[in-house]
This record gives C-alpha cells, sequence and structure tokens, in this order.
C-alpha cells in the first residue's frame, strides 16, 4: 500500500504556531487514515520549536532558497530560526525515506510545508510563488507534493503509482 505523507495539523493535530489544529473535512484523508496508510509529520515541532511559537516567513527567497543558504526563516521580531526549519525539513524527509513516501499532502502556505505560495516575508499577509523548506526538500529527492486542496490530484497520482509494480 502507498503511504502518503501529510502534514500533522491537516489531521487535527493541534500543532500550528498558534496552537491550533488546521483540520481538512475530506472523506478521502479520512478513508485514508482509516486504511493505515498516512504518516503525519510536523516538521516545525520535529525541528525543536514549540507548541505555541511566534510565526515565522520565509526573508529573501523561498524554501529552496532557504535550502542553498540564501535566505532566512525569521520571526516578527527579527529571531533567526533557519536552523529548526532546515532540521525540521531533513526529520520529514528522513520518514519518508523510512516509509518508502513518494506522495505528499503539506499544508498550502506554511513556510514548512506550502507547495506552492508563501507569505512573502513582511509580515502583512502578502503572498508569493514558491514552497516552504520541507516541500523543496522532498521535492529534491522526487517525493510528489500537493497541498490539501488538491485531493483529486493525489488520487490520480495514487492509481497510476498503484497501478504499476515498484
Ligand atoms: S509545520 Fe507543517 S505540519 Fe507543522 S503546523 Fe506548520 S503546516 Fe502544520
Amino acid at each position: 500500500m502507498e503511504k502518503i505523507l501529510i502534514s500533522a495539523c491537516l489531521i487535527g493535530r493541534e500543532v500550528r504556531y498558534d496552537g491550533q489544529a488546521s483540520t481538512v473535512e475530506d472523506g478521502w484523508i479520512a478513508r485514508w487514515q482509516r486504511q493505515g496508510r498516512l504518516v503525519a509529520v510536523c516538521p516545525e515541532v520535529a525541528g525543536g520549536l514549540s507548541v505555541p511559537r511566534p510565526a515565522a516567513e520565509i526573508e529573501g527567497g523561498d524554501g529552496t532558497a532557504v535550502l542553498e543558504g540564501q535566505a532566512r526563516l525569521k520571526t516578527e521580531n527579527g529571531d533567526d530560526v533557519t536552523d529548526a526549519f532546515i532540521a525540521g525539513a531533513r526529520h520529514a524527509l528522513a520518514v519518508a525515506r523510512r516509509e518508502e513516501i513518494r506522495l505528499a499532502i503539506l499544508k498550502a502556505r506554511s513556510p514548512s510545508c506550502g507547495s506552492s505560495q508563501i507569505y512573502d516575508g513582511s509580515f502583512t499577509g502578502q503572498k508569493r510563488r514558491g514552497s516552504g523548506v520541507t516541500a523543496a526538500l522532498l521535492r529534491r529527492v522526487g517525493i510528489t507534493v500537493f497541498h490539501e486542496g488538491e485531493i483529486d490530484k493525489v488520487l490520480s497520482i495514487l492509481g497510476k503509482l498503484e497501478g504499476r509494480p515498484r
């Protein structure tokens, strides 16, 4: 059975920076959870950050730029939390490798989990194109990353992956 890496906050874990979850009410996600197909990770908690914690945004680029040392993660007060975000991304990658994961559903717009858009580092709600640090690292090794609004795409790829031998 093909496993799917998923942001822990999407399945009810209260691990967001504000101590809340971002639970997605979706029949497929509920079914995959019952099947034992979902592998939950919260990169920011795994990287050593607390719940709750100050919100952070990527300053000067996206997750790829962070991995290349060209952008940093900062809280609104200017604290640099880049190392924790990179450690969390590496943890997520280690879990994905252990579980032979090829697909991930990660929370949209998060500086760790965002896969197509992130906040722009100004803490004004403005967004920019790009992915978070964990999504960028997973993509580097060939894992296909979607957000919670793309369940139809996950279904399509899942069908193809399970329809052919590994
Ligand atoms: S790091 Fe990812 S899993 Fe953790 S709270 Fe943020 S979006 Fe959710």
